[in-house]
């Protein structure tokens, strides 16, 4: 092939330009990131060594080398895994994935350089890190299978290039020409120290050899340095077989982020093992915060599979289910054949065993936590609530545990302070029967909410409904400990115990029979805006609001279909008056062009304190002033 030049792309360039030039102390992480890619290529390797035989014949022994220049100042770290041929090289090395660019870009710019060895690891660009030490790198590789070796080389000029490379065996070096001020990664002691502190679970043997030994080395130096160099410098230990109490925190989050590439401690960590029927060790980890990728469909990475100390696999659905999709970590079992492909294993009665197991252990955990440590449970609900939630409404065989792991803010309890269902019944009052939620894009919405009046005298808590996804949920929630849940904002609603209720009928329908001519005088002025005008058994405070009718679809259903192209005629609303205002009293008197400015005054008001925008801005507040006026 003849050599190329490429020029990277704009996202590359912008990023590599702040890694160059990133004051970030911890440039030591570029070695971690550097194994992990390598530790990953064998990974791969050993997995296409199951079924390829020429692989499996090659018997490789699988190594991470680490080689330093002191003469040329180079660190050279190499693998004999899975290799990149010229596509794959390209795709890899001159992109970031593209699901990822466009947010790469904002979050750049959005958070700036300093977040910058966050945004690395996030979005699996970890090999740049090494132009946080190095002033030109060179990847020369070849791919196992492939019969041709190449070159890739970046002098952070902006661009890179791609020629026929000299390697003859298959696998990947990493070429660092270290900057002058960087030359402390060529010291064995330095890397050794890198190597426990990050990398210290790889499964493969990392060593590090000194390349131009001085020519005046004494006897005894040689010895000792061939001595050291012939160990390897980590233990290779899989973390999920050892013994939790010996296993030390940092390792614990160093093997989170060597995993996940967070850059941050994991929240919670979980090492359990499963006994019976099926026999499998795992280490599951909790994240701090939903990663961006969350909502992503095209994410694909879940728990990863090992079976007897090969990687399988890590698709997100074959040892989770999908609203635990939050989970990282890894299982390893000997009781799956090690010569099944994914695709069989999807079906695979071992693995959904395991599946069951995992998802039971992710739930005792967070059970445990909202009872032992409230506000810890917060935290992490604050993150992860909304894949709960997602949970009820998928996973219909722990529906009831996942229930009682949600937490709602309520009209009564402090902004930003949330309550569990069962603290939510408790607290009712002997006459309430049912739960109240409302639903409202905004907390402050639901929480000025005329049509919650009522329900609070009464002693009765409101669920505040303000994600998106609470909507949703109605249908698969059902009911709580034997209780509807039922909107306030809806149908017919009585609060109070059966006599309150019983004399607040009586009254509402005596006062009924008086205001009949200011009820159908009101729609009539009103018209088509409304479907009825009625007295309300929800105010007490407010003149009026409105309300859905009992089996009008939900605001979102609305929107939703509206996307998908379908004519949904706009529900009208139904207007409730509270018959002891003063107002609704005054409006008695009232007829004509008078009455027609006032209902219409109440009709926009009643939008605006529900947080909906008013049709005709302007003219509500031409009646405004001249109302003012008067
Ligand atoms: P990530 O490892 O998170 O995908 P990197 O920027 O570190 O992000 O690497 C990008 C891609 O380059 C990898 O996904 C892999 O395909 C390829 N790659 C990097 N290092 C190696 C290696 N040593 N052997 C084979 N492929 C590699």
């Amino acid at each position: 092939m003849e050599k190329k030049t490429c020029e990277f792309k704009a996202e590359i360039a912008e990023m590599l330009d702040l890694v160059v030039n990133s004051l970030y102390s911890k440039k030591e992480i570029f070695l971690r990131e550097l194994v992990s890619n390598a530790s990953d290529a064998i990974d791969r390797a050993k997995f296409l060594a199951l079924t390829d035989k020429s692989i499996a014949a090659d018997s490789p022994e699988w190594k991470i080398q680490i080689a330093a220049n002191a003469a040329e100042r180079t660190l050279t770290v190499s693998d004999n895994g899975i290799g990149m041929d010229a596509e794959e090289l390209e795709k890899s090395l001159g992109t970031i994935a593209s699901s990822g660019t466009k947010k790469f870009r904002e979050m750049l710019k959005e958070k700036g350089g300093d977040s910058l060895p966050e945004l690395i690891g996030q979005f699996g660009v970890g090999f740049y890190a090494a132009f946080m030490v190095a002033d030109r790198v060179t990847v020369e590789t070849r791919r196992r299978g492939g019969d041709a070796s190449f070159k890739w080389e970046s002098d952070l000029s902006g661009s890179y290039s791609v020629s026929d490379g000299e390697r003859d065996f298959p696998g990947t070096s990493v070429t660092l020409h270290l900057r002058e001020d960087q030359a402390e990664y060529l010291d064995y002691w330095r890397v050794s120290e890198l190597i426990r502190k990050y990398s210290d679970f790889i499964a493969y043997p990392v060593t590090f050899r000194r390349v131009d030994v001085p020519a005046d080395e004494k006897e005894e130096d040689r010895k000792a340095r061939e001595e050291r160099e012939a160990k390897p410098l980590n233990t290779m230990v899989a973390l999920w077989k050892r013994p939790k109490k010996d296993v030390k925190d940092s390792e614990y989050a160093e093997f989170y982020r060597h995993l996940t590439h967070d850059w941050e401690e994991p929240f919670e960590t979980i090492p359990f093992s499963g006994e019976g029927a099926v026999e499998f060790k795992a280490l599951l980890f909790l994240p701090k915060k939903a990663t961006m990728d969350l909502y992503m469909p095209d994410r694909k990475r879940g728990l990863s599979l090992y079976v007897r100390n090969v990687f399988i696999g890590d698709d997100i659905e074959m040892l989770l289910p999908g609203y635990l999709r939050f989970v990282r970590g890894v299982v390893d079992s000997s009781d799956l054949p090690l010569n099944v492909s994914r695709e069989m294993l999807q079906d695979d009665a071992v693995i959904r065993k395991i599946k069951d197991a995992v998802a039971t252990k992710v739930l005792s955990v967070l059970e445990e936590m909202k009872k032992k440590e409230p506000k810890r449970y917060d935290e992490f609900y604050g993150a992860f609530g909304s894949l709960l939630k997602e949970g009820v409404h998928i996973d219909y065989a722990r529906a009831d545990r996942l229930k009682k792991l949600l937490k709602y803010p309520t009209a009564r309890g402090d902004a930003g302070k949330t309550v569990f269902l069962e603290d939510y019944v408790k607290d009712m009052p002997s006459s309430q029967k049912d739960i109240y939620y409302i639903l409202a894009e905004r907390e402050a919405d639901a929480r000025r909410s005329p049509v919650i009046e009522s329900a609070r005298k009464h002693g009765c808590d409101v669920l505040l409904w303000c994600d998106p996804v609470d909507e949703y949920l109605v249908e698969s929630l059902r009911e709580f400990d034997g209780r509807k849940f039922v909107d306030v904002a809806r149908g017919d609603v009585a609060f109070g115990t059966e006599e309150e209720q019983k004399a607040e009928k009586e009254a509402s329908d005596k006062a009924a029979g008086d205001l009949k001519p200011l009820l159908e005088a009101v729609k009539g002025t009103l018209g088509d805006r409304v479907s009825e005008v009625r007295l309300s058994t929800r105010l007490t405070d407010s003149p009026c609001c409105l309300v859905s009718q009992e089996h009008a679809l939900p605001p979102s259903m609305v929107r939703m279909m509206r996307a998908m192209k379908q004519d949904v005629p706009e529900e009208k609303r139904i207007l409730e008056l509270n018959a002891s205002h003063p107002l609704v009293e005054k409006m008695k008197g009232l007829d004509g062009a008078a009455l027609a400015d006032v209902a219409s005054l109440l009709y926009d008001g009643a939008l605006i304190a529900e947080g909906s925008p008013v049709a005709d801005g302007a003219a509500f507040a031409k009646r405004l002033s001249d109302l003012l006026l008067k």
